[in-house]
C-alpha cells in the first residue's frame, strides 16, 4: 500500500498519546463528518499528511451517496440501458437480436457487486492510511466537540473532541409535501435505483439530471415515461444546442414530455397513483403505476448542531465558505454539496483537496475555473467553463465555434451523427473559455476541455495538437479549427467582401 510501514507506526503510537482516559470521549487531531466523495478523500489526504483523522460516517461503508445510491449504481444501470437501446438500433446496420429477456434480480445483483467492489476498496483505503472510521451521526455540541449517535453500539465514544472538523455531510432530495402521500409507489432517486420493478405507467416529475437519467434506464427496460418538467424545457441549466440532439430522441423513446407543467397533486388509488397535471393540451388527470420525484436536492445542514458553533447557513441552507472551505468558525471547514452548487461528486473531491491543503497551511483556493457537469443519457451531454448564456448574461463578448458530428468520421461508423462540439472563446485572445458537448461519450470528451479551459489554452492549441483518428475527440480540434476559419470537413463560403 501507499502509506509506509513507519507512518502507520507513527500514527498508531501518536493516537496512544492523543487518546483521553474517559473512555466516553475520544480525541482527533481533524474529524471529517461525512464519507461521500468528499469526506473520505479529506480523510485520506489528511491522513496521508500524517494527520490523526477519524471519519465519522453514518454508513458503515463510507462512500457516500454517489456510491451507494448515485451516480456508480445510476451509471451501471445506464450502461444497460445503452446496450439495450444498442440492440434495437443494430437492426438498422443488419443486425438483429430478439426481444431482450430482462432479469431484474441479475440486474439488481450485477449493480450490487459494483457498488461492493468500490466501497469495499475504499474501507481497505481507510484501514491502509489508518483512518480511523465511526459507524455514528455526528452532531456538534460547539466548535470542537461531536456528539456520536451511533444507536445500540456501546464500543463507539459518546463524543470526540477535534482540533479541526471538515463537514461533508451532502445533500438529500427534495420532496415537496404534497407528494408526499405516503405511498411506496411514490419514489425518490432511491427507490428508483432499487427497481423493484418496471412499472408499466412512470411518471417522472421534473426533468433535470435525475429525472431523465432514471427515466431513460426505465424506458429502455420497457416503461412508458412521461416527464413533467415546469420549466420552458428540459435540463433548464443547459445550454439549447446540446438539449436539442438529446429532447429529439426522448421524444421517440418517451411517452410523454409536458414542459411548463406542473404536477398539482397525487393521490393514491388502487390501480395507480393518479397524478393531477397542469398545463397547455396535457390530460389534466393521468394514472401511474409509480411516480419519480426528481425535483432537486438539498444540502443535509439540519440536525448538525450548527448552531452551536460559529457556522453561517445561506438562505438555502448551504454552509458559508470562503475559498479556501473555511467557514465562519476558525475550527470548521465544509466541503461538497453542503457548501453549495453545484451538487456534483467531482466538485467535492476538489474542495476537499483545497481544505487539507489550506488546514496544511498551504496557499490553496478553490478558484477552478472549469466544473465539468456531465448528463449520462443516450446521447450524452456534458460542458465546462463559461457557456453561451452565461456570457450573454454578463454582457461578455465571446466567439461560439460549433463542429456538427456529421462531419465526423467516427461518429458516421458509430451511427450517432447528431452530436454537436461547441467551443466558446475569447474573440481577441483566442483563449478556450468553454466547451459543450452532446453526442455518445460526451463526458469523457470534456476532459480535454476542462484541461483547456484551466490552463488558459487558445484556439490553436486545440487545433494543431494532433488528435488520434478516428476518434470523437477529432470534433474538438476541427471545432477549434472552425473558429480559426478552415475546418477541413466543414466549409463554410466566405462571406462577400
Ligand atoms: P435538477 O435540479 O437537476 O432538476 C430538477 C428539475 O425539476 C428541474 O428541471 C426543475 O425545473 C424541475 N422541477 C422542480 N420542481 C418541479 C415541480 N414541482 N414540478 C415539475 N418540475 C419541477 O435536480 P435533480 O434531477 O433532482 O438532481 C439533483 C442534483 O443531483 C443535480 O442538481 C445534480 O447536482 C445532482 N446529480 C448529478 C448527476 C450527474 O452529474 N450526472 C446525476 C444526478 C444528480
Amino acid at each position: 500500500m501507499i502509506v509506509g510501514d513507519g507512518l502507520v507506526v507513527g500514527n498508531s503510537i501518536y493516537l496512544k498519546v492523543f487518546l483521553m482516559s474517559d473512555a466516553s470521549v475520544e480525541k482527533s487531531e481533524l474529524v471529517v463528518v461525512g464519507g461521500g466523495p468528499g469526506g473520505y478523500p479529506a480523510a485520506f489526504d489528511a491522513a496521508d499528511r500524517g494527520m490523526n483523522v477519524t471519519l465519522v460516517n453514518d454508513e458503515k461503508i463510507p462512500g457516500g451517496v454517489c456510491l451507494h445510491r448515485g451516480c456508480i449504481p445510476s451509471k451501471a444501470l445506464l450502461h444497460v440501458a445503452k446496450l439495450i437501446d444498442e440492440t434495437h438500433e443494430s437492426v438498422e446496420w443488419g443486425v438483429e437480436f430478439g426481444a431482450p429477456k430482462i432479469d431484474l434480480d441479475q440486474l439488481r445483483t450485477w449493480k450490487g457487486s459494483v457498488v461492493e467492489k468500490l466501497t469495499g476498496g475504499i474501507a481497505e483505503l481507510c484501514r491502509a492510511r489508518g483512518v480511523k472510521l465511526i459507524q455514528a451521526r455526528g452532531s456538534f455540541l460547539d466548535s470542537t466537540t461531536l456528539k456520536l449517535d451511533a444507536t445500540g453500539n456501546s464500543e463507539i465514544p459518546a463524543q470526540l473532541k477535534f482540533q479541526h472538523a471538515i463537514v461533508a455531510t451532502g445533500s438529500s432530495p427534495v420532496v415537496p409535501p404534497i407528494f408526499s402521500i405516503g405511498d411506496p409507489r411514490v419514489i425518490d432517486s432511491t427507490g428508483a435505483l432499487n427497481l423493484e420493478d418496471v412499472p408499466e405507467r412512470l411518471l417522472v416529475v421534473g426533468g433535470g439530471y435525475i429525472g431523465l437519467e432514471m427515466g431513460f434506464v426505465y424506458a429502455s427496460l420497457g416503461s412508458a415515461v412521461t416527464v413533467v418538467e415546469m420549466t420552458s424545457g428540459l435540463l433548464p441549466g443547459a445550454d439549447r444546442d446540446l438539449v436539442r440532439p438529446l429532447r429529439k430522441r426522448l421524444d421517440d423513446k418517451f411517452q410523454a414530455i409536458h414542459l411548463n407543467a406542473k404536477v398539482q397533486s397525487l393521490t393514491a388509488k388502487k390501480n395507480g397513483i393518479e397524478a393531477e397535471i397542469e398545463g397547455e393540451g396535457v390530460e389534466p388527470k393521468q394514472t401511474f403505476d409509480r411516480v419519480l420525484i426528481a425535483v432537486g436536492r438539498r444540502p443535509n445542514s439540519q440536525n448538525l448542531g450548527l448552531e452551536n458553533t460559529r457556522v453561517q447557513l445561506d438562505e438555502r441552507g448551504f454552509i458559508k465558505v470562503n475559498s479556501r472551505m473555511q467557514t465562519d468558525d476558525p475550527s470548521i471547514m465544509a466541503i461538497g454539496d453542503i457548501a453549495g452548487e453545484p451538487m456534483l461528486a467531482h466538485k467535492a473531491t476538489r474542495e476537499a483537496k483545497v481544505a487539507v491543503e489550506s488546514l496544511a497551511g498551504e496557499p490553496a483556493a478553490f478558484d477552478n475555473q472549469a466544473i465539468p457537469a456531465v448528463v449520462f443519457t443516450d446521447p450524452e451531454l456534458a460542458w465546462c467553463g463559461l457557456t453561451e448564456t452565461e456570457a450573454k448574461k454578463s454582457k461578455r463578448e465571446i466567439a461560439v465555434s460549433r463542429f456538427p458530428w456529421a462531419a465526423s468520421g467516427r461518429a458516421q461508423t458509430l451511427g450517432r451523427t447528431e452530436g454537436l462540439t461547441k467551443l466558446i472563446f475569447d474573440p481577441k485572445t483566442e483563449r478556450v473559455l468553454g466547451m459543450g458537448i452532446v453526442g455518445p461519450g460526451a463526458g469523457e470528451l470534456i476532459g480535454e476541455a476542462v484541461v483547456a479551459v484551466e490552463t488558459a489554452a487558445v484556439a490553436r492549441d486545440l487545433a494543431e495538437s494532433i488528435h488520434a483518428h478516428p476518434t470523437l475527440s477529432e470534433t474538438i480540434m476541427e471545432s477549434a479549427e472552425g473558429f480559426l476559419g478552415h475546418a477541413t470537413h466543414v466549409y463554410r463560403p466566405k462571406r462577400a467582401k
